[in-house]
């Protein structure tokens, strides 16, 4: 694998292999990788030539400093991983070589920024646009992956490429769980084995509306959901909802692709998980 942290690096690489005709795909990360990743990397491998995983911890995407603070770094075991999984190229640029000083970013994506995850992380979603951009310019991707896991970031990056004009095939994957049902995620690793055991509340809570979409009102089912989630002291219930899985407005029974999302804070980490009800 080769691994590049300057821009200009990078593209003197990708130069070469765009005049050679290839396809390059991009799975951009924050690192502290798991199946979960490698399975977006899988996925990039069965249309593109050359695969490039981005690993980023950025910035501009953290509401909380502490957050950003102790977010997992493990490049060693990433690069391992990465190498396991014939990724082609990993970019690992510092934060000086994607950012200028106070550099200014805004697109409008209308209330898509401010609901669920946007009303709990003010202004997380201009971030992750804004260092989307930087990287789908650097890398000039055919095809771009992102994790269902991320249900709102995928809608989020679909309308920017939409607003600016990007010619990037975007691709969702699916969520790969543990086998107990938790989503894999970065921010597991600072769960203890009690937390763990209690955040499988989510994936089963979302499971029982998915079950029980039908049997019930949705004003019942979010009922019962909260109340399954914010039983225990040590989760912190922030959101549950039930809705159209393109607009993300809530949902009724009649709505064609309804989504299930959830956000809890258990013990000190912060978990999302969502399911695709219909
Ligand atoms: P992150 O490193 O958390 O920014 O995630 C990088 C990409 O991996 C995003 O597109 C995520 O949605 C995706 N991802 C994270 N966790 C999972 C998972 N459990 N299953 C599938 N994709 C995931």
């Amino acid at each position: 694998m080769k691994v590049f942290q300057t821009k200009k690096s990078l593209q003197a690489y990708l130069n070469e292999s765009r005049a050679l005709n290839k396809k390059i795909g991009l799975v951009p990360t924050m690192g502290a990788l798991h199946l979960g990743h490698t399975s977006l990397i899988e996925q990039a491998k069965h249309v593109n030539d050359i695969v490039v995983c981005s690993i980023f911890v950025n910035p501009t995407q953290f509401n909380d400093p502490k957050d950003l603070e102790k977010y997992p770094r493990t490049l060693e075991a990433d690069i391992a991983l990465l190498e396991d999984v014939d990724c082609d190229v990993l970019f690992n640029p510092s934060v000086e070589e994607i950012y200028d000083n106070n550099e200014k970013w805004y697109l409008d994506i209308g209330d898509l920024e401010f609901i669920l995850e946007g009303k709990f992380r003010p202004g997380h979603y201009q971030g992750v646009m804004q260092v989307v951009y930087k990287l789908f310019d650097i890398v000039k991707p055919a095809n771009a992956y992102f994790g269902q896991k991320d249900y709102q970031q995928f809608l989020v990056i679909s309308k920017m490429v939409d607003l600016t004009r990007m010619e990037i095939k975007l691709t969702i994957c699916p969520i790969v769980r543990e086998s107990d049902g938790l989503a894999m995620s970065s921010r597991n690793r600072h769960l203890t084995a009690y937390d763990h055991e209690l955040a499988i509340v989510l994936s089963r809570t979302l499971n029982w509306v998915k079950e029980n979409f039908y049997k019930k009102s949705i004003d019942a089912l979010l009922e019962e959901a909260k109340l399954l989630i914010s039983s225990n002291p040590n989760i912190v219930f922030e959101y549950f909802e039930v809705v159209d899985g393109l607009t993300l407005k809530p949902a009724n029974h009649q709505t064609e692709k309804v989504v299930a999302l959830v956000a809890a804070k258990v013990g000190n980490t912060r978990l999302i998980d969502n399911i695709l009800i219909k």
